[in-house]
């Protein structure tokens, strides 16, 4: 049986990034005291083919992020034994599907896509694990709760029984020094320790500051460019 080339280079260049990503954990993990098995990764694939996630999954790969509900259902009904977890903005009208075929979703912050999620989560599945999105930073332009609102929004999340909080996300503005990467990562882990001590969950830390986010705290870093490489959007 002849291997088709771009699948056996693709194969291979997955294979040598996700050990590099694997490396970098570990490193960060030894440097922060922290077990190496405290932090999880989660391989984001948005934008990338189907080859690219079984590539991963290959590699013993079982958690993969996707942020674009269209492409992403694909992939869900495509593959099987993959853990999914949605990152992208939600729509408060795709609740549905997100509900239906995802077992994580990182980017909860509205009430009604919280109780949409709750009322469409199927009886068949356990409930949704979430992770409530704050904008840690203060950055007009970016999704998330303020600070000040989390308490009030966490109590109220808390009553729906098709939902489990599993802890914070943020998704800082990105910056080159490890001292100010660490900076909003460091303040997401306070408030986390301060209104949520039982969702100890911290989903930070991206391709180019992984290492910020391990020192600080991070339970889930999602990765992307540095196991699939650059995207074209
Ligand atoms: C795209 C994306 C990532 C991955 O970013 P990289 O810099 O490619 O590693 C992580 N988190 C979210 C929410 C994303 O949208």
């Amino acid at each position: 049986m002849s291997v088709d080339p771009i699948t056996s280079n693709l194969k291979h260049a997955v294979k040598a990034s996700l050990s590099k990503v694997r490396e970098r954990i570990e490193r960060a993990c030894a440097e922060a005291g922290r077990p190496e098995e405290s932090v999880n990764l989660l391989a984001v694939s948005k934008t990338k083919p189907v080859a690219a996630v079984v590539a991963a999954r290959e590699e013993g790969q079982e958690h993969f992020g996707e942020n674009y509900l269209q492409d992403a259902l694909v992939k869900v009904a495509n593959l099987e034994d993959v853990i999914w977890h949605f990152i992208g903005a939600i729509q408060s009208n795709k609740t549905k599907p997100i509900a239906e075929s995802f077992s994580y979703v990182h980017t909860v912050s509205s009430l009604k896509v919280a109780r949409r999620l709750n009322n469409q989560r199927p009886d068949h599945l356990p409930p949704l694990k979430i992770f409530l999105q704050v904008n840690i930073d203060g950055d007009g332009n970016k999704a998330g709760l303020t600070p000040a609102e989390l308490p009030e929004f966490a109590a109220a999340v808390f009553e729906l029984d098709r939902l489990n909080i599993q802890g914070l996300m943020t998704l800082p503005t990105q910056t080159s020094s490890l001292e100010n990467q660490r900076k909003p990562f460091r303040a997401l882990r306070e408030l986390q320790e301060t209104c949520l001590p039982t969702c100890k969950e911290l989903s930070m830390g991206m391709s180019g500051d992984l290492e910020a986010a391990i020192l600080e705290g991070a339970t889930w870093v999602r990765i992307g460019t540095d196991i699939f490489g650059a995207r074209e959007r």
